[in-house]
């Protein structure tokens, strides 16, 4: 079958799904070939709706519910001749005669349609376990425009004055943020130890802390068992060890897993996590049949095996590559980085490429470094500090992943980072990069040069660095462990068995430090503890210097000290700028903060 325009029998596309995936291909598919037959059955009501928005909806942050309806069936055939078929399920593939079973549910009749080439979209929906009460009335899931319905229709209804959330993906904390904002009294359960497994640990606290402060409840590697009735009527959740939260509603938001029913029915090749597995033509084993989005299992580009990656700009691309391969070009979907970010509150957490855990999992050899640059010149009003992770392979430089927690400027870090490593660009590359500089944006030293020329000292083999969680196996009778922090920073908290010489003493007080040891210096940050490494390994010692300083540590070692340095600030920086209108409200604010 021809694909090219103007062949004799116009070509019959039946897509399934018809939000991102399906929608982008549905486009595409038109604006190639005028005269093929697209068919788009979608299950719901709506298609191509702004899923990634409807939390904002729920919470009011988007007040009209008609903004997340990007296309209605009637604009979408209008614009692109696409024959919408919406409340129409399709139930089957027959492979054999290349046709699906689809069920109307407007009418409740079946029928088939054939197709000649058929792309399956169906997206993920949200992981459901069997746990008693899940189905009441008050535990909600998100993922459709009429989930989001059904939860606002509650909020206004019943007025629920304290909600459960379950789950601290992305959903879940976007539905715990937005709950919060409506003045519920929210807590978050995890199963795990931390929320958002793409972090690491270690970033993850950031979030852990930040959601603290602006009042919520976390209960981190607590498992939900069930949901039941309270004596006095209200909802209980039941956590394993028989503790129960009572509350007025929950949500659960546990993970979403691909909806390979059909394909597995037809006896497509589906991989370990139970998605699609297609080819890089997005082919499944049936070549006739393409999978795109949520359905099928992505090739990490970092760590070289498949993964399930949920994300809306990976559907879109594949769906426009789909309709291309159909369409008889040439394409090829090497894989994905898993770039992604989320807000929380004022705090923005943002990920590209892989991350420690995984890299360790996967024995790949890995260096990191952590940086906290400014979000841009300090000197310019606004200035928030950020946490910025990199990794990078010890050998050559390469980068292999990135983690920003801040409240200002980490997109713009992490699209530029997500760039480098897709262009598989090394750490020696960042610095050189020329990015976009006045006062207001960034500093004549962007953050991303910055975490460069850190990275490139170390593979250069300048400062030789350790890391926080290295410190217990680090410490013995060899080593000094040093704090440059001024007298004042190191009275309010320091690591255990420190001493303290601050930076600017230190070329009048170095004769104070054994000599024969192995040099364990930090600060906060790691910047003054460089400095003093560069110092006094002139001077004839052997330095490391503890990447990411006194912050990373605290992050790394919660209990040792339940709050990290200077995340309070970076409130107090943003109430200065947003809240203070005089600079005499500013002195007062800064004042308490020091
Ligand atoms: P979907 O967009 O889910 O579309 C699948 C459609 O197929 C559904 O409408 C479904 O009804 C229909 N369908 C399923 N089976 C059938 C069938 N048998 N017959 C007919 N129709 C069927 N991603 C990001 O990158 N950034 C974000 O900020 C973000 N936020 C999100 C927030 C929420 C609340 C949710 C739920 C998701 C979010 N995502 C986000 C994920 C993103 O929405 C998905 O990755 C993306 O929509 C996947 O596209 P898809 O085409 O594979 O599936």
């Amino acid at each position: 079958m021809s694909m090219n325009s103007g062949s004799q029998h116009p070509a019959t596309i039946v897509i399934v799904g018809g939000v991102a995936g399906g929608a982008s291909c549905a486009a595409r598919m038109r604006r190639l070939h005028e005269d093929a037959q697209i068919i788009m059955f979608e299950r719901g009501e709506h298609i191509s709706f702004a899923s990634c928005g409807i939390s904002y909806y729920l919470s009011g942050e988007i007040q009209e519910r008609r903004k997340l309806l990007i296309q209605t069936p009637e604009r979408f055939n209008a614009r692109f001749n696409v024959d919408v078929r919406i409340k129409s399920e399709v139930i089957a593939i027959h492979r054999a005669t290349k046709s699906v079973e689809v069920l109307d549910h407007k009418t409740g009749q079946q029928y088939r349609q054939h197709y000649d080439k058929l792309v399956l979209s169906p997206g993920a929906a949200p992981v459901r376990p069997p746990l008693p009460g899940i189905d009441g009335e008050r535990v909600f899931f998100l993922r459709s425009i009429e989930d989001a319905d059904r939860i606002k229709a509650y909020v206004q209804d019943a007025y629920p004055r304290s909600a459960v959330v379950v789950g601290g993906g992305f959903i879940g904390l976007e539905m715990a943020e937005g709950l919060r904002n409506l003045g519920l009294d929210v807590t978050l359960v995890e199963m795990a130890g931390q929320v958002m497994l793409q972090l690491d640990e270690e970033l993850a606290e950031f979030v852990h802390q930040h959601m603290k402060l602006k009042g919520m409840k976390l209960l981190l590697g607590r498992r939900v068992e069930g949901f039941g009735d309270a004596p006095d009527g209200r909802l209980a959740v039941t956590l394993q060890g028989g503790q129960e939260l009572i509350c007025d509603m929950a949500v659960c938001a546990i993970g979403v897993k691909p909806e390979a029913a059909l394909a597995r029915e037809a006896g497509l090749e589906l991989g370990p996590h139970g998605a699609v597995i297609v080819n890089r033509q997005l082919q499944t084993s049936d070549p006739d049949i393409y999978a795109i989005g949520d359905v099928t299992e992505t090739h990490d580009l970092i760590a070289g095996v498949m993964r399930h990656m949920p994300l809306a700009g990976i559907a879109n691309k594949q769906g426009r590559l789909a309709a291309d391969h159909i369409a008889g070009r040439q394409i090829a979907f090497d894989g994905a980085l898993g770039t992604s970010i989320v807000r929380i509150f004022d705090l923005v957490v943002a990920g590209t490429g892989a991350n420690e855990k995984t890299l360790r999992g996967s024995n790949v050899a890995h260096e990191k470094s952590y940086t906290h640059p400014a979000s841009h010149a300090g000197y310019f009003p606004g200035a928030v500090p950020m946490v910025m992770k990199l990794l990078f392979s010890p050998d050559d430089g390469r980068i292999l992943g990135a983690q920003i927690v801040g409240v200002d400027g980490v997109d713009k870090r992490i699209d530029v980072l997500a760039t480098a490593t897709y262009a598989g660009l090394t750490v020696h590359d960042l610095p050189k990069l020329e990015l976009a500089y006045a006062p207001q944006f960034g500093s004549a030293k962007d953050a991303v040069n910055i975490a460069g020329y850190v990275a490139d000292n170390v593979v250069e083999g300048d400062v030789e660095l350790f890391h926080a969680d290295e410190l217990p196996a680090l410490i013995d009778n060899d080593t000094f462990l040093l704090d440059v922090r001024t007298a004042g920073e190191f009275d309010r908290g320091h690591i255990n068995g420190a001493a303290n010489i601050p930076i600017d003493n230190l070329r009048d007080r170095w004769q104070e430090i054994p000599t024969g040891k192995l040099l364990l210096v930090y600060c906060l940050t790691g910047i003054r503890s460089y400095l003093a490494c560069r110092i006094l390994r002139q001077k004839g010692f052997r330095t490391r210097n503890m990447s990411g300083g006194y912050v990373i540590y605290c992050a790394m070692n919660p209990l040792e000290c339940p709050e990290i340095p200077g995340l309070r600030r970076w409130q107090r920086l943003l109430a200065l700028e947003t809240f203070c209108s005089t600079p005499e409200e500013r002195k007062t604010l800064r004042r308490t903060d020091e």
